[in-house]
């Protein structure tokens, strides 16, 4: 089973994939049924998350059988459910990148004006470059980006872009892979291979490696930035139950 996950991540077209695994993530979550994991965004109980990871690095116990979540979206979940009003307050949200372990369950918030974005993903509603987003100034209280920045030609450009429509006081959530080794974010727009990119970049299609030096990138471009150590929060024993292992920040950018 862990081999034919493997073939499937690796060969199949990733816009082909969502639309299979949202189809038989459901009925295919059966066979992992156990009390040894439990993932908070779909309620359910599992013996073992999946392995998930494009590289041949081990990357055992990840990925939600039946809701498709990884740990950061186990983390940012449990953040806003226990931590903010989100699921009950009157909001706009920009979804970009949209994860559909977070869209199918964003999408029935009742007080959630709920857009969703992205070049290509069958899952947006809207289709754009982030470098130039078609919204107008002020429009959203929330953004959430995942995983983009690190992809992103002009980083400056698609953070000031966000800013931009966000509302004064709205907020953005936008994670990114963190090189706890690195003082400063590494780009080079010169390393274009693939498996050079893996290599400087950790991943064939990310352009930059994020250092400790992220939230003070945000900043830069007009943010306030707080950085929630938030895995932290929990007992070990909580930890491992929900696999929140990976990354233990999440970056709540504020429009001032
Ligand atoms: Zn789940």
């Amino acid at each position: 089973m862990k081999l034919i996950i493997k073939i499937l991540l690796k060969y199949i077209p990733r816009k082909y994939l969502i639309r299979f695994s949202f189809a038989f993530s459901g009925l295919f979550s059966l066979f992992y049924v156990g009390k040894k994991h439990h993932c908070p965004v779909c309620g359910g109980h599992f013996r073992t998350f999946l392995p998930y990871g494009y590289s041949d690095e081990k990357a055992e116990n990840r990925l939600c059988p039946r809701c498709l979540s990884l740990e950061r979206h186990r983390l940012i979940w449990l953040y806003l459910k226990n931590e903010t009003s989100f699921f009950s307050e009157p909001l706009k949200m920009l979804h970009i990148a949209p994860e559909q372990s977070f869209y199918t369950r964003f999408k029935k918030i009742k007080t959630l004006i709920y857009h969703t974005g992205d070049l290509e993903s069958p899952l947006a509603q809207f289709h754009f470059d982030i470098h130039q987003m078609p919204f107008g100034d002020n429009t959203y209280d929330m953004v959430m980006c995942n995983h983009v920045l690190e992809h992103v030609a002009d980083e400056p450009k698609a953070g000031r872009e966000i800013l931009r429509v966000l509302k004064p006081g709205g907020q953005a959530i936008l994670q990114v892979p963190i090189n706890e080794n690195f003082e400063k974010t590494f780009e080079d727009p010169s390393i274009t291979e693939p498996k050079d990119r893996t290599k400087y970049f950790g991943q064939y299609d990310h352009v930059r490696w994020h250092g400790k030096d992220y939230a003070q990138r945000l900043r830069s471009y007009g943010f306030d930035v707080k950085e929630v150590q938030y895995t932290d929060q929990f007992t070990a024993e909580d930890i491992e139950k929900m696999r929140l292992t990976r990354e233990k920040v999440i970056f709540v950018a504020t429009k001032p």
